[in-house]
């Protein structure tokens, strides 16, 4: 008996495959420094823990609306807007289990086969995987390093649009650079998805993991609203991976189409966990102040480290909790050629384990330099100390 042809299409998300090797050495009884998982070691705040039991309590455990449970898509349309400065009503607002659906969504209810998606590489592996299982054509533009960052290589980016082309993946404040998006590239990526007339998905996982300075969204741009579809998650902010709960911003027919397509998949998003949710956004907030104080320290000391080491060196972004050192150095002075060798080194040497460029993509042509990203929310300063150290 054979499976699905479109299974051959479906991607993965390579870290996990870091994890099981990094989980593998620490049970021959080795101590293990995880800086590849882009989860977080710190609990949830107890208030929004309190929510959910409540909610259990209260017996709010049954099937609830599709999109979501206005509660919360009230809370949701509220708190996105005022923080992007948009106007955006409960019924664009659909709830999901994370924010990792969305794409899926996207890709569903947007993409024909055969359309062609832009999306960043290095990036997210999930666009790549989506695009291909439905059928469409997936078109990785590239970034190019800059003193302080990594920025979208625009020309690049524009001569890849043609007349197949349907929609732009944008994830500003970028999984596994680090990368922001200065106003005038939003406004360049605003302009040819206008000019094209292009969807947008923006990826906006990172948004609020922000130490200095504001976000912004391209979908506040002027006419890209009626175009774009923001992420938005749970799992970052209020260290509620594992609870999987997000939504999607969308124009008003593509939330209808998302809440369709949920009704078709999950029903719904656990009721008792939606409204453990209005507690997170509407309720007391010193829990997420105090998980991004944690993680700002945690970024900085494995900045320094990092750029205490011979032949590495890293710029500190100012969002997300990843770190993507070029260490194109570090390899030739231990004499190693690629990349994953210089991770299993590093793992058996040292304990330290971390996904490279190569879990994000295939490397564009051009790409002469190696990087490996360091996610730092997932142990603390001390381990990444000690760590760190070892690695040094
Ligand atoms: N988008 C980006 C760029 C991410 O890095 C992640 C998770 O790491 C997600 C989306 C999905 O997160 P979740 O499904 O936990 O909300």
């Amino acid at each position: 008996m054979e499976l699905a042809g479109r299974l051959d299409r479906l991607g993965t998300e390579t870290a996990f495959a870091v994890s099981q090797a990094a989980a593998q050495w620490a049970a021959q009884g080795h101590q293990v420094y995880p800086f590849h998982l882009g989860d977080i070691d710190l609990p949830t705040p107890q208030n929004i823990v309190e929510a959910m039991d409540k909610a259990i309590a209260d017996g709010l455990t049954g099937y609830c609306p599709a999109a979501g449970i206005p509660l919360l898509r009230e809370a949701l349309a509220d708190d996105i807007g005022a923080k992007r400065g948009m106007t955006i009503g409960p019924d664009q607002v659909t709830v999901h289990p994370g924010g990792k659906p969305v794409i899926n969504r996207f890709i569903q209810a947007l993409m024909d086969p055969a359309d062609e998606v832009l999306y960043p590489n290095p990036g997210y592996p999930i666009y790549e995987s989506q695009i291909e299982y439905f059928g469409g054509v997936a078109r990785p533009y590239r970034y190019i390093p800059t003193d302080d960052g990594f920025a979208i290589d625009l020309g690049q980016l524009e001569s890849m649009i043609g007349p197949k082309t349907k929609a732009i993946i944008f994830n500003d404040l970028q999984n596994p650079m680090g990368a922001e998006s200065t106003e005038a590239e939003r406004r360049a990526i605003a302009e040819l998805a206008l000019r094209h007339n292009l969807w947008v998905l923006s990826d906006e996982a990172y948004f609020e993991m922000r130490y200095s300075g504001s976000s912004h969204s391209i979908a506040a741009l002027p006419g890209m609203a009626e175009r774009t579809v923001i992420l938005y998650t749970f799992s970052k902010k209020f260290a509620m991976t594992g609870w999987r709960l997000g939504c999607a911003v969308a124009p008003r027919k593509v939330s209808e189409a998302f809440a369709k397509l949920n009704i078709n998949d999950e029903s719904c998003t656990a009721h008792f966990v939606q409204r453990a949710g209005v507690e997170a956004i509407r309720g007391d907030q010193s829990g997420p102040r105090a998980i991004l104080a944690e993680l700002e320290a945690r970024r900085d000391a494995t900045a320094e480290l990092l750029n205490s080491m011979a032949g590495i060196s890293v710029a500190k972004p100012n969002a997300t909790f990843y770190l993507f050192p070029d260490v194109t150095g570090a390899m030739a002075v231990k004499g190693i050629k690629e990349l994953p060798d210089f991770a299993t080194e590093a793992l058996h040497a040292t304990g330290v384990s971390f996904c490279t460029r190569l879990h994000f993509g295939r490397p564009q042509p051009g790409e002469d330099r190696s990087h490996a990203r360091f996610a730092y929310s997932g142990l603390p300063v001390a381990d990444i100390q000690e760590g760190l150290g070892r690695l040094k």
